[in-house]
């Protein structure tokens, strides 16, 4: 009973958060930073913060991830880091040369006032910034928001790249928002099935889950190149998946440029999939190909088989907003019953919107944004669940409750295939039930006596 001390009662908590169900921004920034073919994501703080977020995005992907970082000692954290990142600017494009560097802050350079745009402008002046090189960054402070915040102002810094010619180039645009190189890969299977020419960024397929080569590349073949980032700005159109990852970009490219977007679910299970497709479809101006529907098919058949394990199975949700939105639509549509559900970035709107979701329902839900686990665990002590779907975090409510796992979302650090088994799509909806299901059916069995216990089900 690793978490035995986690009481029944609940008692309000204003100022006190236990085992938040977040991490830093900067870890989001990183990681859509590396989404970017040839860019190295820079840290402006201390080596602490950068080795913490590297290691966690290394554990996640079991990939080596590169980071530089201003190094603060005292100095600079009293007079600011504007000397460090100059030298660090320099250092980077001529030991490393990456096409850019995507710089994000820290809590420290934050508090001390370090104004990102002015020490660019002083780079490039200074000649620090080669011809044709790009520098671009964000602001991620970890005393607000959390990681998927840090992922959406970095791909809003991407979005600001941006440049409109004046004529539309016929290719859509797609903001995946924090999801795995594999549902990347996925995305962009669909796109071309459906004969639509995209650009999508930040795009981590082919960096971090790449072959073994026995060769280190710095620079991975894949990520969006910088060049069709900027000509992102000539698209036909946007498609945003995720109101929390990807709308504050898409916004600002049709503040920019005029690419008109619209702002999607992510395409986990069959509704919000289905909705991903016709977007696709009509933005693009094609029809949805007989290939597509047969795996929507097989998916609508999935659940047909398997409906009566679904029926009423309560579960638990960890996790980051957009995805539980489309998970929590997913499970409702199934007939299984999300009944606890938690996100650790703030935002009340997500919390209105899963009480939506679960309006028409007979029973009642437990939705908290800026969550902890604490109280989710407290939550499942008063009201126990058949299966927890999160993080790798989650592990301990489930042993100590003697609960089923499934581990989908960020991070998973004690299990292998997430990077290369996509969750989005028809596909990965087929995936998800795989999972959902095993563990439901291994508890059965586990649990059912020998009358009932059964060999086909
Ligand atoms: S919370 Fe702030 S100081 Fe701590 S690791 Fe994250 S960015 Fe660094």
């Amino acid at each position: 009973m690793l978490l035995k001390h986690t009481p029944e009662e609940i008692t309000e908590r204003k100022a006190l958060m236990i085992n938040p169900a977040k991490t830093c921004q900067p870890i989001g920034a990183m990681y859509a930073a590396l989404g970017v073919k040839g860019c190295l994501p820079h840290s402006h703080g201390s080596q602490g913060c950068c080795a913490y977020h590297r290691s966690t995005l290394t554990r996640h992907y079991k990939e080596p991830i590169s980071a530089a970082t201003s190094s603060f000692t005292e100095g600079a954290s009293v007079f600011g880091g504007q000397a460090n990142l100059l030298q660090a600017i320099n250092n980077i494009f001529t030991v490393y040369e990456p096409e850019a560097i995507a710089v994000h802050t820290t809590c420290l350079s934050e508090t001390i006032g370090d104004d990102l745009p002015q020490i660019f402008d002083k780079a490039i002046k200074e000649k620090k910034v080669p011809e044709g090189k790009t520098v671009f960054g964000a602001p991620t402070p970890s005393y607000v928001g959390s990681h998927v915040t840090g992922f959406s102002n970095m791909v809003k810094a991407m979005a600001a790249l941006a440049e409109s010619s004046g004529k539309r180039n016929g290719k859509v645009n797609i903001l995946p928002g924090w999801v795995e190189p594999s549902d990347m890969e996925e995305l962009k299977r669909m796109a071309d099935m459906i004969g639509i020419e995209i650009t999508m960024y930040p795009d981590t397929s082919g960096v971090l889950n790449g072959p073994l080569t026995g060769k280190y590349d710095m620079f991975p073949e894949g990520g969006a190149s910088l060049s069709d980032i900027k000509e992102s700005g000539d698209a036909t159109g946007t498609l945003a998946l995720g109101e929390w990852c990807s709308a504050e970009a898409a916004r600002t490219l049709d503040s920019r440029c005029k690419v008109p977007c619209s702002i999607l679910d992510m395409p986990f299970g069959l509704a919000a999939t289905d909705r991903f497709v016709d977007a696709l479809r009509t933005v693009g101006g094609t029809s949805v190909p007989e290939e597509l529907s047969r795996e929507r098919g097989k998916l609508v058949d999935f659940i047909s088989d398997m409906h009566q394990y679904f029926y009423g199975k309560k579960v638990a949700l960890v996790g980051d907003p957009d995805q539980l939105i489309a998970m929590t639509e997913f499970l409702v549509s199934i007939d299984m019953c999300p009944v606890h559900v938690i996100t650790g970035t703030p935002g009340k709107k997500f919390e209105k919107k899963i009480k939506a979701l679960t309006e028409s329902q007979e029973y009642e839900v437990n939705v908290k944004a800026a969550g902890d686990m604490f109280l989710l665990h407290q939550w499942i002590k008063n009201d126990p669940v058949d299966v927890i779907i999160g993080n790798t975090y989650c592990k301990y409510i489930a042993r100590d409750e003697d609960t089923p796992l499934v581990r989908w979302g960020f991070p998973i650090l004690d299990r292998q295939g997430h990077q290369h088994f996509p969750t989005v799509g028809y596909m990965g909806g087929l995936r998800l039930l795989e999972k959902i299901l095993g563990v439901l059916l291994d508890r059965k069995d586990r649990d059912d006596s020998e009358m009932t216990f059964e060999l086909v089900l």
